[in-house]
C-alpha cells in the first residue's frame, strides 16, 4: 500500500522514533507545531479512527498518554491531543495518527473558534443530540 505511515512503520522510510513496540509506533512530526510534536500510529493500516477496533484504539491510546506524559516531565507546561478525521476534518495523511504536541508557554492559541457553530434554537440543539444518540444505537 502507497502509505507514508506503513512505510514508517514498516522501516521502508526513515523517522525519529521515540516509542516502538509490536503494535504501536510514535515518532517525531516532520514538520512540528511545536518542538517535540510526536504522532502516534497503529502499525496495522486504518484510516481513520471509525475503522480502528476498540482493542487497538486501547493501545494507541496508551501510548499518546506515556508521550503525554513524557512530554510534561521534559518541560511542556501543556500538551494538546488532536486527531482528524478525513480532509473535511484536515487530515492529511489517510493512516490513522494521533497528535500529540508539548506547549511551553501560558496560552497557545486554540485551534478551532468556540461558539463558530451557536445553535439557533433550542430545538436545534436537541435535534443534534438526538441525531447522535441515534446514531450509536448499534
Ligand atoms: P494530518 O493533517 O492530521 O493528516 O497530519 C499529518 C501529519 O503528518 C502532518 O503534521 C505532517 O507534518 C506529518 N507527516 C507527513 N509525512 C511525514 C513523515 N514522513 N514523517 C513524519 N511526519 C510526517
Ligand atoms: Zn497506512
Amino acid at each position: 500500500m502507497n502509505c507514508v505511515f506503513c512505510k514508517i512503520a514498516q522501516g521502508q522510510i526513515p523517522a525519529v522514533a521515540v516509542y516502538e513496540d509490536a503494535e504501536v509506533m510514535a515518532f517525531l512530526d516532520v514538520n512540528p507545531i511545536e518542538k517535540g510534536h510526536v504522532l502516534v500510529v497503529p502499525r496495522q493500516h486504518y484510516e481513520v479512527i471509525m475503522d480502528a477496533p476498540e482493542a487497538v484504539l486501547q493501545q494507541v491510546t496508551c501510548v499518546v498518554r506515556k508521550v503525554a506524559c513524557a512530554l510534561m516531565k521534559s518541560g511542556a507546561t501543556g500538551v494538546n491531543v488532536q486527531q482528524n478525521n478525513y480532509p473535511a476534518a484536515g487530515q492529511v495523511v489517510p493512516h490513522l495518527h494521533f497528535h500529540v504536541i508539548p506547549r511551553y508557554g501560558q496560552d497557545a492559541p486554540r485551534s478551532w473558534a468556540s461558539g463558530a457553530g451557536r445553535y439557533a434554537f433550542d430545538a436545534e440543539r436537541d435535534l443534534y443530540a438526538q441525531r447522535i444518540k441515534e446514531g450509536m444505537k448499534p
